[in-house]
Formats: C-alpha cells, sequence, structure tokens
C-alpha cells in the first residue's frame, strides 16, 4: 500500500508498505476513505517531536471502511464505516474509567506516533470497540473527519483554558449573598 512515512526532521516519503494485519484480538483494519493533515504532522515533520521515530507512517484522523475485526472485537464488523478517534483509548484503565482517555496506559496519542498512522491506504487501530465511532448512512464523511481531533481538541483547549465547567456557571450564576450550599 502507499504511506506517508517520517524519515527524520524535514524528511518524508510516499513510501511502499504491506498492509497492516491484526497485532492484538482487539485490533480492527480500516480502509482509509479520507485523512487529514494536522498540524501535529507538521511538527512532527519539524523534528519537534522526538518521541516520533523516523519510519513512522504518520497522520492520526479519518474515517474509512471496517475491513477486518479481530476476535474479541464485538462492536464492528467489515464493511462498517468508520470514524477513527486520534486518542486510542481500551475503555478498561484507571485513566479510561475516569474519562482521561487521552493518558490510557495502552492508548492515548500513539497512532502516526507510537505506531503507525492514518496517512495511509490501510491503518491498524487498536481497542476498536473504544477507538471508533460508527457513521450513520448517508452522513457527510468530509465533515465528520473534523470530529477526529479538530473540534474535539479546540472544545478542549477553549473549556480547560477557559476554566468553564456546568459547576463553575452554576457558581458564577448564584448571588454571592446566598453563600453555597456545599461549602
Ligand atoms: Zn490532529
Ligand atoms: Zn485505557
Amino acid at each position: 500500500m502507499k504511506a506517508l512515512v517520517y524519515h527524520g526532521p524535514g524528511k518524508k516519503s510516499l513510501d511502499e508498505r504491506p498492509v497492516p494485519t491484526l497485532a492484538a484480538a482487539t485490533d480492527a483494519i480500516v480502509k482509509m476513505t479520507r485523512t487529514t493533515i494536522c498540524g501535529t504532522d507538521l511538527h512532527i515533520l519539524k523534528g519537534d517531536v522526538p518521541s516520533c521515530e523516523p519510519g513512522r507512517i504518520l497522520g492520526h484522523e479519518g474515517v474509512g471502511i471496517v475491513q477486518q475485526v479481530g476476535s474479541a472485537v464485538s462492536s464492528f464488523k467489515s464493511g462498517d464505516r468508520v470514524l477513527i478517534s486520534c486518542i486510542s483509548s481500551c475503555g478498561k484503565c484507571d485513566y479510561c474509567r475516569r474519562g482521561m482517555y487521552s493518558h490510557c496506559t495502552t492508548g492515548g496519542w500513539i497512532l502516526g506516533h507510537k505506531i503507525d498512522g492514518t496517512q495511509a491506504e490501510y491503518v491498524r487501530i487498536p481497542h476498536a470497540d473504544t477507538s471508533l465511532y460508527p457513521i450513520p448512512a448517508g452522513a457527510d464523511e468530509e465533515a465528520l473527519v473534523m470530529l477526529s481531533d479538530i473540534l474535539p481538541t479546540g472544545f478542549e483547549c477553549g473549556v480547560l483554558n477557559g476554566g468553564y465547567s456546568p459547576a463553575a456557571r452554576w457558581q458564577s450564576s448564584v448571588p454571592d449573598r446566598l453563600g453555597s450550599p456545599c461549602s
């Protein structure tokens, strides 16, 4: 298959690479239909991400069609159209249970970083049941690819850096003289 491979700072090429195969029972192989070039990929290419080693297929966003699933994958089957999360998550470790998927002990941001990514004809997705999302029939896949990373990252940065939460909003809307029933 064709794949965009990082060969060290400032070096990349469209190479011929083997189609990925299942490495764990929880994996899926996805045929890519759309992917992106993220700002993070440009950082890797500039040499800003030393944890991404030369030889890595880049890309962590995209949509595609499931080709094959491991024996432990129960939510997806061959032929399903899926959105790929830039964050792989097992759904079971302590971090995943607390909703901190990017800290997943066997996942997080690994696609196009620690393992081969989505800027290729096929990609292997670990923890497929909890790292892929089904695409409804007739959905605009070109718009949906923005949900792999771009929209959620913007949302997270705005919400976290803004210190905004339902509780914070509630507290700020309560007149000071009432105090807080929880304090
Ligand atoms: Zn990205
Ligand atoms: Zn996890």
